[in-house]
């Protein structure tokens, strides 16, 4: 159903064909900037509803947008970001393969965590990402959004060190998908132990994928 074509756009650089999925991950792009489910968005400058390809097989999931991310609307732009885009390179992939998301889509003041409630408020829009792109592997960048999604299977866990890099299976909502918990980007940006346990994720990371896409991606 989502892969019918519904809109056909041609430009300078040729045709370009605009998919179910896509309008319905603009779509609720829209409804996220209108969002005041919760106060954050009062301090803020932008939601940041995430960013990259509706049609990825690979879904990232962070915590909340930061200073960079709030000025620009897009997820993963400061340290952090360039420190992700390096890691993707590092298994072939760019920001373009992927879709990049947020647990919550505002940004938290001072960037404190995420609240309960704020949570609460916001995943719906989270899981609505993943019903409409049904990315084949998730990997969650911290233990934010390792505790959230992996709740979802029942799963829990004290510190995400004790569960970074190890593959869980599950269904979520209708598809079947294997989760990745890792470390989040920024606390790897002054810690050279928890840049190398993240570049190893990432590199179990792209075996996964290639197994699971069943490409020639394996060494
Ligand atoms: N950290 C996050 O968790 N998400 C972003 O978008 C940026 C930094």
């Amino acid at each position: 159903m989502h892969k019918k074509v519904i809109r056909v756009i041609v430009n300078t650089e040729g045709v370009v064909q605009v998919t179910e999925r896509e309008v319905a991950i603009e779509r609720l792009a829209t409804v996220i900037n209108e969002c005041r489910k919760c106060p954050l968005w009062e301090n803020t400058h932008h939601a940041v509803p995430g960013d990259g390809s509706s049609r990825a097989d690979l879904m990232l999931i962070g915590e909340a947008p930061g200073k960079q991310e709030d000025l620009t609307g897009k997820p993963f732009v400061g340290r952090a970001g360039k420190l992700l885009e390096g890691l993707l390179s590092g298994i072939g992939l760019s920001r373009t393969d992927v879709f990049i998301a947020n647990i919550v889509k505002h940004r938290p003041p001072g960037n404190r965590d995420p609240r309960d409630e704020e949570i609460r408020a916001c995943t719906p829009y989270l899981e609505e990402q993943i019903r409409i792109i049904a990315p084949k592997v998730i990997v969650m960048l911290g233990r934010h959004s390792s505790r959230y999604i992996l709740s979802l299977l029942s799963v829990e866990f004290d510190r995400i060190t004790d569960i970074r890099g190890k593959v869980y299976e599950g269904t979520l909502f209708g598809h079947p998908v294997r989760l990745i918990p890792t470390l989040h980007p920024a606390a790897a940006l002054y810690n050279p132990g928890y840049r190398e346990a993240l570049e190893e994720d990432f590199q179990a990371l792209g075996r996964e994928l290639a197994r699971v896409l069943g490409s020639a991606r394996e060494e």
